[in-house]
């Protein structure tokens, strides 16, 4: 993938978590899980065994992240 700030190849990897992984509209609580956030984009389900884990692409150059989170369900 390329960066689209800066157009230069992204390195390929993944972050992990020891819980779910989400992006949300604004802080909730650390523990709750974000199914009940509105608006909320579940990244990667917390697994007891396996964890959290969602790919990401790095530009290391602008310091950006990239997640694709593909068809993954935003809750209503
Ligand atoms: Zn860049």
């Amino acid at each position: 993938m390329q960066c689209p700030y800066c157009g230069k190849e992204m390195r390929y990897g993944v972050i992990q978590s020891p819980h779910e992984i989400s992006w949300k509209p604004e802080k909730g609580k650390i523990f709750a899980s974000s199914q009940f956030s509105k608006g909320a984009i579940i990244l990667s389900e917390f697994s007891f065994l396996k964890g959290s884990c969602v790919e990401a692409y790095c530009c290391d150059d602008c310091m950006k992240i990239i997640i694709d989170y593909g068809d993954r369900k935003i809750s209503e």
